[in-house]
């Protein structure tokens, strides 16, 4: 009798044994998808935040951006609007007062900006070829400027004159801290070989908290840390 029993009873914790064994298999391969699909889309994310202009690669036409109205009056990428205004708070307490020169430029005011430049060049009698080419010198082309993502902000210490900004206080606080808000300086000193332009002390640009870290830790450029991690943006 007993034996008979207990027959039945083995077969069935082999079989629920089995069952849970399934189950957790399961469990585990979904959680593996899972994690698999999220770090695309975080990848994915990334990399929108890291849409590389310079001169050789110009500003995608057809991003979708979404902009939020800034308390300064300026328009930015919603997604470092918040972050820029955290970076300003951190800053004032540090006990500077930051100012915001430019933020988010459309292609058409830059075509603006740089058509006024041109027809200024030409009305000192230089040919349609020289004045294209000087205006390129101090008013980047239309497609070419960072400031057409939404994701660059030129910030300036007001007490000082331009060519003093480099050796302000400020500029090197900002330059130290502003990775803890997902900013880097995107053309510092000395790296002209690999941004393609001098420094520039007031401009910021957003890259998100994880990159703008690596890239100060790593004292990269945008370009150069893109070139290393990110290739295939450039292909
Ligand atoms: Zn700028």
């Amino acid at each position: 009798m007993n034996e008979t029993k207990k027959k039945p009873l083995k077969n069935r914790r082999g079989l629920l044994a089995l069952v849970i064994g399934l189950v957790l298999i399961a469990a585990l391969i979904l959680l593996f998808l899972g994690l698999r699909a999220s770090r695309w889309a975080a990848r994915g994310k990334n990399l929108e935040l890291l849409t590389l202009v310079n001169a050789e690669h110009p500003a995608p036409d057809d991003r979708q951006q979404e902009y939020e109205l800034m308390d300064e009056g300026w328009m930015l990428d919603v997604r470092c609007a918040g972050e820029l205004q955290l970076l300003l708070d951190d800053c004032r307490r540090a006990g500077f007062s930051p100012e915001i020169r430019e933020a988010l430029v459309t292609r058409a005011l830059q075509s603006e900006r740089f058509e006024a430049r041109r027809s200024e060049l030409l009305a000192e009698g230089l040919s349609e070829e020289a004045a294209d080419a000087e205006a390129a010198k101090t008013v980047q082309r239309p497609g070419y400027s960072e400031h057409e993502l939404g994701l660059a902000v030129d910030l300036i210490d007001p007490a000082l004159p331009d060519g003093e900004q480099g050796a302000s206080a400020m500029q090197a606080w900002l330059a130290e801290n502003a990775w803890r808000r997902g900013f880097i300086l995107r053309y510092p000193e000395g790296k002209r070989e690999a941004t393609g332009a001098d420094y520039v002390p007031w401009h910021y640009r957003y890259v998100g908290q994880e990159a703008a870290q690596q890239i100060w830790e790593l004292g990269l450029t945008l370009d150069e840390y893109i070139d290393l991690f990110y290739p295939e943006q450039t292909d």
